[in-house]
């Protein structure tokens, strides 16, 4: 495996970064950390002629977690590393802590893991090897070998971070030729969308970086992980419940689940209906029961979607469980 050549263009400011996407446009990737990227490029995935390097834009590195504000190019290791950060909200510690390895976490970016590429047994692969099996329309070809038909993509979204953000209505903040935009990190991923492009970034917008609001740093949160191996390896399952109860009864509870389907989901219609309520056993039983219905996994990673669903049940209630008895 190999990397083709490729310009690298260096801007110093958002500005130019996007004067140079406008330039090259649909010709282009944006280069953060590069380790999901260039190992992607390695594998002839999708290639572009141009990379614009974030790296030298000030702007996007800024780092204040005492006011909620993680810039796009904010290296995963500042924040398993930021004890400002882990007080104030710890679910977002603790997902950064499981991504990959203590390498790639030096170079990952808040940015890079939010736009990751999603990933499918039959896309993760050398050319030769796709190639063997005439492609698939998330590069190169025009058909699914997940669940065949020639219009979606089905690759899983496993990002350890967003659901960790999606839970305390953190915003992206979003730069593109028509000017500057927040958007919830829930609404960031397009539902809609043909499962090959991911987000809802147009053509030319970059991630300059996410805003968690006032008041989320009150919340109890946390995220938990199922993988296959706990050294480095990405989720099959990404678990992340923030709550608040007040006199007893919910305030507040968001879950979201990444490591699914196609997109990190909050899931605002099954936590919606309990607050005001008591969380009783049988109500976080009768949620998580719910949640294992509402999701639909398919089998394109390591282990059975059956499994992945029957454990999201499982890793809801636990997480639950630990958010009330402080554990
Ligand atoms: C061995 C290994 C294990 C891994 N395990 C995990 C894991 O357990 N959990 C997990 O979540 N991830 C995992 N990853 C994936 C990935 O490396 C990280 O998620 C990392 O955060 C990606 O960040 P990056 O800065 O390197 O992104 P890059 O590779 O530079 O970019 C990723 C994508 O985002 C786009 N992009 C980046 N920044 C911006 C921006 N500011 N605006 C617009 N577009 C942008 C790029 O164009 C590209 O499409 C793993 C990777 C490896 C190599
Ligand atoms: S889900 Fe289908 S289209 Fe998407 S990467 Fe896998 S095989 Fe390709």
């Amino acid at each position: 495996m190999h990397l083709d050549a490729f310009d690298l263009h260096q801007p110093t400011s958002v500005e130019e970064a996007l004067a140079l996407a406008q330039r090259h446009a649909g010709k282009f990737d944006f280069l953060a950390g590069g380790t999901d990227l260039l190992p992607n490029y390695k594998m002839h995935l999708n290639v572009r002629p141009h990379l614009i390097s974030l790296d030298h834009v000030a702007e996007l590195r800024a780092f204040r977690p005492e006011a909620g504000w993680l810039g796009a190019t904010v290296r995963l290791r500042n924040l398993e590393g930021s004890s400002t950060l882990r007080r104030r909200y710890p679910g977002i510690a603790e997902a950064a802590e499981e991504i990959a390895t203590p390498l790639v976490r030096a170079s990952g970016t808040v940015g890079g893991n939010l736009l990751v590429e999603t990933r499918c047994f039959f896309f993760n692969q050398s050319y030769p090897w796709r190639q063997a099996l005439g492609f698939c329309l998330k590069a190169d070809g025009d058909q699914c070998h997940v669940v065949p038909q020639k219009t979606r993509c089905y690759a899983t979204f496993s990002g350890d971070l967003a659901p960790a953000l999606m839970v305390l209505d953190a915003h992206a903040e979003i730069a593109g030729p028509g000017g500057r935009r927040r958007v919830a990190v829930a609404d960031l991923y397009d539902p809609k969308g043909d499962g090959v492009r991911r987000t809802k970034l147009g053509p030319g917008e970059l991630l300059v970086g996410v805003q968690i609001p006032p008041g989320a740093e009150h919340l109890k949160a946390k995220y938990s992980k199922l993988r296959v191996r706990p050294s480095f390896d990405f989720p099959e399952l990404g678990v992340a419940v923030a709550l608040e109860e007040k006199g007893g009864k919910v305030a507040r509870l968001e879950i979201a689940l990444g490591g699914l389907e196609t997109y990190p989901r909050l899931m605002r219609a099954q936590t919606s209906p309990l607050v005001g309520e008591r969380l009783t056993e049988e109500r976080v039983k009768a949620l998580s029961e719910d949640l294992v219905k509402a999701v639909r996994p398919v089998h394109n990673t390591f282990l059975a979607p059956d499994y992945r669903r029957k454990m999201t049940g499982v890793y809801v209630r636990r997480a639950i469980g630990a958010l009330r008895s402080g554990s």
